[in-house]
């Protein structure tokens, strides 16, 4: 399931110790010892799955992650979901550099029904990102979503870009911005920990999406990432529709992942 061998290491060792005390003698108890394993690892440290809200004015959601790990349509259906909350959503095309990050955005916001703000493919991400908070206080926003790019020239452009982004923002509202959600493709083992690795060097990562669990992968990569980090899995993507979210639930999660 792409644990990683450090945290598989760990949940046979539980399962072992739980054997040995005479816990786990059918393959039934197997199963349950080890989604106890699974969930008490994604309950430890930092591992709220609740978005943090600003109480005093807009909450500010900056989010990244390589292209294709499905930013863009887990951004649409958080802007669903909220807009169906009664909260009015802004959202902000940071990613000026992919042709078509721009309007893909755009449709989703359509579809989703809320507030837009891109600047022109190629103008500077971190001056959308601005005009962006700029114009969600202005118009009364309750959440402004910045989408990213995924792919620069290199990884460092990329990783200076996030990092001038997410100073731009906080010049505009201090401490914003209040969640910095990094996305990973559920499908891509152990790639995601290297990831995952590589944005929270750039920008303080302080929740994880994980997209695509509803394919064939379980996904077993989140357990290593929340270890590594130290961040909480805060959303898992189910498919490409705008209802296919769900907040995470360590719980849920570790029994399915078991299940036969
Ligand atoms: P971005 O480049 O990070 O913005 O990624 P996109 O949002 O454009 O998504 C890349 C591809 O993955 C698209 O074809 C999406 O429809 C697909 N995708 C995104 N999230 C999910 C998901 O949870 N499940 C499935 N099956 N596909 C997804």
């Amino acid at each position: 399931s792409d644990f990683g061998v450090p945290t598989a290491l760990a949940l046979v060792a539980e399962v072992e110790r739980r054997h040995k005390r005479g816990e786990v003698k059918t393959e039934v108890e197997f199963r349950k010892a080890l989604a106890e394993g699974v969930e008490a690892a994604l309950k430890k440290g930092n591992s709220d799955p609740a978005l943090r809200f600003n109480r005093s004015g807009p909450t500010v959601l900056l989010v990244v992650g390589v292209n294709g790990a499905g930013k863009t349509t887990f951004i649409g259906k958080l802007s669903a979901a909220f807009q169906k909350e009664g909260k009015k959503v802004l959202l902000g095309a940071a990613d000026t550099f992919r042709a078509g990050a721009i309007d893909q955005l755009r449709v989703w916001a359509e579809r989703a029904g809320v507030d837009f703000v891109g600047g022109a493919p190629g103008s500077d991400p971190a001056s959308v990102a601005f005009d962006a908070v700029e114009a969600g206080i202005t118009r009364g926003a309750d959440v402004i979503i910045v989408d990213t790019a995924g792919r620069l020239h290199t990884s460092d452009d990329l990783m200076t870009e996030l990092r001038k982004i997410h100073r731009v923002i906080g010049k505009r509202l201090p401490e914003a911005p209040h969640e910095i959600l990094l996305v990973l493709d559920g499908t891509i083992g152990q790639n995601a920990l290297a990831q995952a690795r590589t944005f929270s060097a750039a920008v303080p990562v302080t929740g994880i999406v994980v997209t695509k669990l509803d394919g064939t992968a379980k996904g077993g990569i989140v357990v290593a990432v929340h270890e590594t980090l130290d961040v909480p899995i805060k959303f898992v993507g189910l498919g490409e529709q705008i209802g296919d979210l769900e907040a995470f639930d360590a719980g849920e999660y570790a029994r399915e992942l078991v299940e036969a």
